[in-house]
């Protein structure tokens, strides 16, 4: 039986953040997510219960028709969400990349940064992984880990020293946090450190020139309050952060479709 899966929307744009920034795809976006981020930008595809419920025959049918449209030069697509490695995706989203993948379309999976999913990592062509800042975590959260005393960045740290660790992953990977501030910003830098210095000690041949291999993404947050100025102010902010405080370690790119489009517009 043909798995079935909630989608939230299949449409046509251009990436508009991270290293494949600008160029032309489909987007495949899954309808759930269980991590409730404080800054999230897509609150309408976190509820489980908005079924639109496809079958992977019927998302092929949804490409071929955006395909046929535009008569695409180019084979790509981008599965985001929601959260498509949450439990209750991942298993039809394996079987719809499977498929994809005999199509030959380059495939780039938006993960939320809380597991790694060897068998969709291994196949698809890129990786794009969070790596959560302080202001992203809700506020339930957040309470709970301070009542646990537990620290948010070490969980997700391992995560990204297996992907490091691994040629195969290193290879197509591009981390993304999401900037508000400066306590975000050295978060991550020290995060940075911590991860540089694991491995040189595990492994003296990974040095932090490693890590300088892998696109580490520092996008600035972007509020419906903020103004153009002020977000040119932040943008400005995170330039010079990353140049004093870090050597420019980090890549920094914005969002451009909320440039172009403000921030309510969806699906662009
Ligand atoms: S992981 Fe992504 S989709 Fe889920 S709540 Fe966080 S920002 Fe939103």
């Amino acid at each position: 039986m043909q798995k079935i899966i909630n989608i939230n929307s299949i449409f046509l744009s251009h990436e508009g953040e991270g290293i494949h920034l600008g160029k032309a795809q489909i987007f495949i976006r899954v309808q759930g997510c269980s991590l409730k981020c404080k800054n999230c930008d897509t609150p309408e595809a976190l509820s489980f219960k908005n079924n639109k419920i496809f079958t992977i025959e019927e998302i092929l049918e949804e490409i071929n028709k955006i395909n046929k449209k535009y008569k695409l030069i180019n084979k790509r697509i981008s599965i985001t969400g929601g959260d498509p490695l949450d439990p209750s995706h991942k298993d039809a989203i394996l079987d719809l990349i499977k498929v994809l993948k005999k199509k030959k379309y380059f495939i780039n999976i938006e993960a939320a940064g809380n597991v790694i999913n060897p068998q969709i990592f291994n196949l698809v062509d890129s990786i794009s992984f969070d790596y959560k800042t302080p202001s992203a975590v809700s506020v339930n959260r957040r309470e709970t880990l301070k009542s646990l005393s537990a620290l948010p960045a070490v969980p997700a740290l391992d995560l990204l020293k297996k992907l490091f660790l691994n040629k195969k992953y290193r290879d197509k990977l591009q981390i993304k946090s999401v900037i508000e501030s400066k306590k975000d910003f050295l978060y991550v830098y020290s995060s940075y450190l911590q991860l540089s210095n694991s491995l040189l000690s595990s492994h003296p041949s990974h040095s932090s020139k490693n890590i300088n291999l892998v696109n580490w993404i520092l996008t600035p947050s972007y509020s419906l309050k903020m103004s153009e100025s002020d977000f040119k102010k932040k943008f400005d902010k995170i330039f010079r952060w990353n140049l004093t405080l870090a050597g420019g370690a980090f890549r920094v790119i914005g969002q451009q479709h909320k440039w172009v489009y403000g921030t309510r517009k969806k699906n662009v």
